[in-house]
C-alpha cells in the first residue's frame, strides 16, 4: 500500500511535465478509471496489482485517451494503454507482468466476443452503429450495453 502511495507521487511529478497534465488529480476511490474531462485518475491501493493499474491509468492520462467510437476500438486503446504503462513503469523500476496485461486484455475479448455473438443464430455480427449490432447470417440486430472499460470515462459528443 505504501509503494502505491509513493507511485502516486511519483506519477503526479512526471504528470507536471506534460502539458495537457499539468493539472492531473488522482483521487482514491473504488475503482480504477481515466476521467478525460476532469483530468483526473481514479485508483483504489487495496486492489492486488494496483501499482500496475496505476501504471495503467497513467498511459490513458498520457495517451490522452478520451472515448472510443467502436468496441474494437476499446480493445485497441486498452492496449495502447498498457504500452505506456510498460515504458513508464520501466522507468520507475516497477514491472508489470504479461499476465496481469494479458488477462485483463482477455476479459475484453471475452466481452466483445459474447455481445457480437448473435442472439438468434449464434453467428458472430458486425458492429453496425456503437450500440448496435447486426448479423450477416440471419439478418437479426440486436443492441448492446454501453461498452464497459476499466473506468475510461466516454467522452461526450
Ligand atoms: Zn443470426
Ligand atoms: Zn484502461
Amino acid at each position: 500500500m505504501e509503494k502505491t502511495t509513493s507511485l502516486v507521487k511519483k506519477l503526479k511529478n512526471k504528470a507536471a511535465s506534460y502539458e495537457h497534465l499539468a493539472h492531473l488529480t488522482l483521487i482514491q476511490g473504488e475503482m480504477f478509471g481515466w476521467d478525460h474531462t476532469a483530468c483526473a485518475i481514479t485508483y483504489n491501493k487495496s486492489i492486488p496489482g494496483a501499482e500496475s493499474y496505476l501504471l495503467h491509468e497513467f498511459g490513458h492520462a498520457l495517451k490522452n485517451h478520451s472515448g472510443y467510437k467502436s468496441d474494437v476500438g476499446l480493445v485497441k486503446i486498452e492496449r495502447d494503454a498498457w504500452e505506456e504503462a510498460r515504458i513508464i513503469g520501466k522507468e520507475l523500476g516497477i514491472s508489470i507482468s504479461d499476465d496481469l496485461i494479458e488477462s485483463s486484455l482477455d476479459t475484453y475479448r471475452d466481452w466483445l466476443h459474447s455481445r457480437s455473438l448473435c442472439p438468434t443464430c449464434d453467428a458472430t455480427g458486425i458492429q453496425s452503429a456503437e450500440l448496435k449490432y447486426a448479423c450477416a447470417s440471419c439478418g437479426a440486430t440486436w443492441r448492446v450495453n454501453e461498452a464497459r472499460t476499466c473506468g475510461l470515462k466516454r467522452y461526450k459528443y
